[in-house]
């Protein structure tokens, strides 16, 4: 694409030629000036047009919507005027009249993109809606909450759901600030298919979606002395938890998250990064049964909870495929309540695990059917990324300050290399090489990186030769692209021995329950990939970076489970899928 030049509030500046006004200014960022279109309906990808009102810019001395208009080489632009300034107000007044503005009490409230506007065009004592006004707030999903209050019909969950997952769990019906948004099935999001993967929730630029909140929950464990409380964190929240506390994007707190469970009172804290080492070493292990013994292939990664309930609803004649892993999180509370419950001598009837995931379908996973490999759930409680800041910031305890470079606890607290890559697109895919080729070929990997599956498109393909056998694999992430997948695997026109499949676009980076930025920044910057890199570095700088040689995960086949596909490791660590 070429440059052109136009000229934005008596400056002419470069831009790329061929993309909408706002675009344009929007991209071309000055260290000096804030030249701004303001948006609330555009999210790169998703919502292209931006029909809200507010994303207007006079052009050539007429008001006309900034998201519509391409740029054209000597355009005069100016983006504040009086006459701008009357006209967005305007539009945000009609949107308050169908949004709720509870901010107080709004989950969203520091990170809404509507809260914001409110401010800079003076909003401040606006009435909330008329309680008889008010729908009644659908609960009925077990993982999500949908005020239909606060939504002010931008429809990004509408077309994240049905373009980027292919599920089509939500509609609208009608147009403008009169239309519908709804579940597709009247019986609520459930009944509609939804798998949960909260990819609405994270487009949703208001409190209109979100998780359901189970910090009470933790809070009462924690207050409860009979119980003894252990935490347990995912990767990707290392590299995002830190947003909400004002770091940079791609800033790794890995450290300061030990710290601060600490200070919340946790009775150990524990680093998932463990769980996905124990799962390489199941998932490694099936592989090479299905490829040494005419096993089903290929087989298909099961860590992420939104595919498998996507294979379910609509792939039900692949669920052979699927490993019959359970996820890193779950394996984990399920030794938590067995191995470490006997070594430590707690009843795992007094013992409460607590999840923090970038997830929100691990809220609707821990509930499955054969999700107790100790016979009590392996899992009790959920929360996302956002719930833990939620609960720091109630507890009173000051990210900041807390040490960066504090550790989990021993002997669940040590992951390797391997392990932390799970949070990313291709990750899984190459922590299993890590380990797979190794045992395939009795040798050391002189290089244990597998950069081919590495980066955030949506599908990436590699063969590798290993021992004389090819071995071709591919990584994908968003439901539409495994749909785009799986559709020519089954028609014969695609052949692989191993794929990894992830809900969410880039991978748990980018999932459900992750901080919220607002669309102007994701229109510069690749948010997941700058999360990927701090995981990639985390990689970089671990002392040990294959799964099979996690020293813990070792003493832990020692000590308990005997090797890989033992029938312990069976009972324990994996499960059953059903159609739905
Ligand atoms: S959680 Fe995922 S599947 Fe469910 S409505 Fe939202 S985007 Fe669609
Ligand atoms: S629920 Fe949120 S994302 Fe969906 S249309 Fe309403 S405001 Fe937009
Ligand atoms: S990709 Fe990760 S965050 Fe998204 S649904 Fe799957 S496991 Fe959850």
């Amino acid at each position: 694409m070429g440059k052109i030049t136009i000229n934005v509030n008596t400056l002419d500046i470069e831009v790329e030629s061929g993309v909408s006004v706002f675009e344009a200014i929007t991209k071309r960022q000055f260290p000096y000036l804030d030249m701004k279109i303001p948006s609330i309906y555009y999210l790169k990808g998703v919502v292209d047009v931006d029909d809200s009102g507010v994303c207007i810019a006079e052009v050539d001395g007429e008001i006309v919507n900034a998201s519509r208009v391409r740029v054209k080489e000597g355009m005069k632009v100016v983006t504040k005027s009086p006459a701008l300034y009357e006209a967005r107000r305007e539009a945000l007044k009609k949107i308050l009249k169908i949004h709720n503005r509870d901010c107080n009490g709004c989950v969203r409230c520091n990170s809404c993109e509507l809260q914001e506007l409110f401010h800079e065009y003076d909003f401040t004592d606006e009435p909330q809606l008329p309680k008889e006004n008010l729908e009644e707030i659908d609960l009925s999903s077990k993982v999500l909450v949908r005020d239909n209050n606060k939504c002010i019909r931008c429809k990004r969950c509408i077309n994240v759901c049905a373009k980027m997952q292919a599920v089509s769990a939500i509609a609208c019906t009608g147009e403008g600030l009169d239309a519908v948004i709804a579940p597709a099935s009247p019986a609520g999001l459930a009944a509609a298919s939804c798998v949960n993967c909260g990819q609405c929730v994270a487009v949703c630029p208001v409190g209109a979606l979100s998780e359901k909140d189970q910090t009470d929950l933790v809070r009462e464990a924690l207050d409860d002395p009979s119980k003894y409380v252990v935490v347990q964190v995912a990767p990707a929240v290392r590299a995002a938890l830190g947003e909400n506390f004002e770091f940079n994007i791609g800033v790794d707190v890995e450290g300061r998250i030990a710290d601060a469970l600490r200070h919340l009172g946790f009775d150990k804290v524990f680093d998932t990064k463990f769980g996905a080492d124990l799962t390489i070493m199941e998932e490694a292990n099936e592989l090479l049964e299905r490829i040494q013994n005419d096993g089903v292939l290929p087989m298909i990664t099961s860590c992420c909870p939104g595919w498998i309930k996507y294979a379910e609803h609509f792939y039900p004649d692949m669920l052979e495929n699927i490993s019959t892993c359970k996820s890193p999180h779950q394996m984990q509370g399920a030794i938590i309540k067995s191995y470490i419950a006997e070594k430590e001598g707690i009843a795992k009837e007094n013992i409460v695990t607590v999840s923090v995931m970038p997830c929100t379908a691990k809220k609707f996973e821990r509930l499955r059917d054969d999700e107790n490999g100790a016979g009590v759930p392996d899992v009790d409680i959920v929360i996302t990324t956002n719930e833990l800041e939620r609960l720091i910031k109630d507890r009173e305890v000051r990210f900041e300050a807390m040490h960066h470079k504090a550790k989990f606890d021993e002997p669940l607290g040590f992951g390797t290399g391997a392990g932390v890559i799970f949070g990313a697109t291709g990750g899984v895919m190459e922590a299993a090489l890590r380990t797979a080729v190794e045992k395939l070929t009795g040798e050391e990997l002189e290089n244990p990186e597998f950069t081919e599956v590495r980066g955030m498109k949506g599908i990436k393909e590699a063969s590798y030769d290993v021992n004389g056998t090819t071995v071709r694999v591919a990584a994908v992430s968003g439901l539409a692209n495994a749909n785009q997948l799986l559709t020519k695997v089954k028609a014969g026109e695609a052949d692989y021995q191993f794929i990894e499949i992830m809900a969410c676009p880039g991978g748990c980076v980018n999932g459900g329950g992750q901080p919220h930025q607002p669309a102007q920044t994701r229109l510069v910057t690749n948010v997941p990939a700058e999360r990927a890199s701090a995981l990639y570095r985390n990689d970089d700088n671990a002392q040990i970076r294959k799964s099979h040689e996690n020293p813990s995960v070792q003493a832990l086949y020692d000590d308990y489970l005997g090797v890989p596909g033992s029938e312990r490791a069976h009972e324990l660590l994996h499960t059953t899928y059903r159609p739905r």
